[in-house]
């Protein structure tokens, strides 16, 4: 990367899983921001990647090639974002897939639940919402407003679809290291996601922050084992407590810092497109890094 990087932004969905803008239009708007780098990292798919590069094809914008892979672990969910992976991969995408048809699965099942819950829903509403994407709780969420039983998509997983609500539905068997390990056999770098989610942790509360860093160690200890390359450590909503503490385990193991802000557009938009501050010297390096760490 020049050394005159500008803004950078490692984490963003479009309408190939649960983003509002479509790539093209998520190009436009990372332009009219001002970004020099902008990944792709949707959802068990790379289908947003090459349009969007065909999109900033002629403009100063790189476009990384990235998806995210959500895993359940007991009591949670673990993120692995996968860079510079290569889409042409025919086992790869076999695998996207069969990731995809289980959120299919997973989405109809909720719906199944709901109607249950006394909170019914229409699956082909859902799936309308969904389009071409990957299916995932946001478009459950959307239905569930439109329905008239919550107000926002918060709500909604409060309620119904957050993990322990009565409709929520756990996804097929894929866990971290497997999707470290996919990322890997997809000639891609892994980097474990959003490493701390709770939101007093977030909001940098001492002693939620430190059980939430204690938690992290064993974690990182199987995924690096596994073959984890980067921590992401700016991240939309966290506090500066918590980005210098991340700063250090990701220093301490040897992991590369990555940022970005996990934009989905619309309602829920945790921080704007190009809108979490990463250090001009991880904004120069970063990119080089996950290259080299993917083999490229
Ligand atoms: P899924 O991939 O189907 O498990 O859905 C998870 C997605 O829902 C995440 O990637 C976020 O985009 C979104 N999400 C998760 N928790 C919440 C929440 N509490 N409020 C709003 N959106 C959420
Ligand atoms: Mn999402
Ligand atoms: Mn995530
Ligand atoms: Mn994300």
């Amino acid at each position: 990367m020049p050394a005159d990087a500008g803004l950078i932004d490692l984490h963003a969905h479009t309408t190939a899983s649960d983003g509002v803008l479509a790539p093209a239009e998520l190009v436009s708007l990372a332009l009219e921001r001002g970004l020099s780098v902008l990944a792709v990292t949707d959802h068990d798919s790379t289908d947003g990647v090459r349009p969007a590069i065909e999109a900033a094809g002629g403009t100063g914008l790189s476009i990384v090639p990235g998806v995210e892979l959500n895993t359940d672990v007991p009591r949670g969910e673990v993120h692995v974002l996968g860079y510079f992976v290569r889409p042409d991969l025919a086992p790869f995408q076999a695998r996207l897939a069969e990731l995809r048809r289980g959120r299919f699965e997973r989405g109809r099942r909720m719906v199944d639940r709901l109607v249950e819950a006394g909170a019914p829903v229409s699956w082909p509403r859902v799936q309308e919402i969904a389009g071409d994407g990957a299916i995932g709780r946001p478009h459950v969420a959307q239905a569930l407003i439109e329905a008239g039983h919550v107000a926002t998509i918060q709500e909604a997983f409060e309620r119904y679809i957050g993990q322990g609500r009565p409709a929520y539905v756990e996804r097929v068997r894929f866990g971290p290291e497997d999707a470290v390990r996919s990322v890997l056999a997809a000639g891609g770098a892994p980097v474990l996601a959003h490493p701390v989610l709770s939101a007093p942790a977030m909001a940098g509360e001492r002693e939620p922050m430190a059980a939430a860093l204690a938690a992290l160690e064993p974690r990182l200890d199987a995924l690096q084992a596994a073959g984890l390359r980067g921590l992401e450590v700016y991240y939309g909503g966290y506090a500066e407590a918590l980005i210098e503490a991340l700063e250090r385990v990701a220093d301490r193991r040897g992991l590369i810092r990555t940022g970005g802000s996990d934009f989905h557009g619309g309602a829920r938009v945790k921080a704007e497109l190009g809108g979490v501050p990463i250090p001009t010297a991880v904004a120069e390096a970063v990119v080089d890094q996950l290259r080299s760490a993917a083999g490229r």
